[in-house]
């Protein structure tokens, strides 16, 4: 039996090793183009590769996932996050659950979860292959597969699985083998704002607000909000742009964004308490945030946004004028212009459709003996260790179940 796993990210590596180890007698050869693989795991997380992520319930977990959760309830029942952490553990990498449950190497450093990785296939026999492109897959009639090299030389195999992620040459593999593509859009991406006064000030940031899409449905999202150079970042709008991805691309990432500064309170409370100052204090409105929840640079720009003259006393504005900044605080209305650079994470959305596998093995319906695992397939989470968890997971499986 002779397997080849063409692509060395995470799940090819995955895939390849839980082959061996499961089949020691079969031969396993992992293929990848670029000068090393595991080049994603190297810059994952910031350098430090967010490996997983601490929820060990497999419905819950399945929740993180914009595209493809349901499909994995399955697969997470029998390899997940917990599974991750063993394995890396008892391979010598000491992990740490930080508060928000993102689970990195105690090391802070990607290359512990890359020497792992690349130990364990070299222990077991697994013959890599690196600079080496797959230029074409073809079906033999016989069963099995002849893979051809950039180079030219032609490699017989009884099976495949087919790891190469995101890659355009990837998809055309499968769509040469019968499957159809999802069309690959991005996902885990920031918000490009047109308004020169809120890039004006960078830095300012929010532990907890809400934002609200609106397209052909709405989505929200509440959790810390950063302003940057260029508009919004943060996890709550990074969430949204991942739960929203495709709805974005067909928009050409231009969609009405809606943001509550204050979601903890009621609005009731919010009037009364600047209504009470504008019956009677002297003091200017832009002075001083009156929320501890918002710092005194949002509340100048949220002020002035508000109200024509924000150097105003409380006692000179008019009804209509404290309604204006009832409304910009939990009603506060932007246009989204386009998508910026997300450095932390990035994932694709779309690729092979999930009615096309058979999530018990990960084989092609389409094609046996072809097995998919990882980013290729039409799944993907939201930033927080979900997206390297769906290449643990389905690597997992193709490699165990593949015989
Ligand atoms: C900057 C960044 C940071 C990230 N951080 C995190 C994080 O902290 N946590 C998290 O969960 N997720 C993170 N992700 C997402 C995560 O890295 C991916 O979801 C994951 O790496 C997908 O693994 P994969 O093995 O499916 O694909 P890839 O890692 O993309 O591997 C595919 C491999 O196939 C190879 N290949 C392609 N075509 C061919 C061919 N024709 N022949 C041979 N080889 C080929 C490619 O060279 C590549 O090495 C991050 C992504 C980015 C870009």
């Amino acid at each position: 039996m002779k397997l080849i796993v063409i692509g060395g990210g995470a799940a090819g590596y995955f895939a390849a090793i839980h082959h061996k180890a499961a089949f020691p007698a079969h031969d396993v050869l992992l293929i990848e183009k670029s000068e090393n693989g595991l080049a994603k795991v190297k810059i994952s997380g910031g350098g430090r590769c967010n490996v997983t992520h601490a929820c060990f319930d497999a419905r819950q977990l399945a929740d993180y996932y914009p595209r493809g959760g349901k499909a994995l309830i399955g697969p997470f029942q029998r390899f997940n996050p917990r599974d991750t952490m063993t394995w890396f553990q008892t391979r010598g990498v000491p992990l740490k659950i930080e508060p928000d449950g993102r689970v990195f190497p105690i090391s802070n450093s990607s290359q512990s979860i890359v020497d792992a990785l690349e130990t364990a296939a070299q222990e077991l026999g697994i013959s890599i292959w690196n600079r080496c492109a797959v230029d074409t897959i073809e079906p033999r009639p016989s069963g099995g597969f002849l893979i051809t090299l950039s180079a030219g030389a032609v490699h017989p195999c009884d099976a495949i699985i087919l790891t190469t992620g995101s890659s355009r040459q990837g998809y055309a593999f499968a769509e040469s083998l019968g499957h159809s593509i999802v069309p690959p859009v991005p996902s885990l991406f920031t918000f490009k704002i047109n308004d020169p006064d809120l890039i004006a000030i960078p830095g300012v940031s929010v532990a907890s607000a809400t934002a609200t899409l609106t397209g052909s449905k709405t989505w929200k999202q509440t959790g810390p909000i950063l302003v940057t150079h260029w508009g919004f970042s943060g996890p709550a709008i990074i969430k949204l742009s991942a739960w929203a991805a495709r709805e974005f691309s067909e928009s050409n990432y231009q969609l009405p964004l809606t943001i509550n500064w204050l979601p903890a309170y009621k609005e009731q409370e919010i009037e009364a308490t600047l209504m009470d100052l504008q019956a009677s204090s002297k003091k200017w409105i832009s002075s001083k945030s009156l929320f501890p929840e918002i710092s005194g640079r949002l509340w100048e720009y949220l002020v002035r946004k508000s109200i024509e003259n924000g150097d105003v006393q409380w006692i000179e504005t008019g009804k209509k004028q404290i309604r204006k900044l009832i409304e910009t605080l939990v009603r506060d209305r932007y246009e989204v212009i386009g998508k910026g650079v997300f450095k932390e994470e990035f994932v694709t959305c779309g690729g092979i459709p999930l009615n096309e596998v058979n999530f018990k093995t990960m084989e092609s319906r389409v094609c046996p003996g072809l097995y998919f695992a990882g980013e290729i397939l039409d799944i993907d989470g939201i930033t927080g260790g979900f997206n390297f968890q769906n290449a643990w997971t389905t690597g997992f499986i193709a490699g165990d179940a593949l015989i």
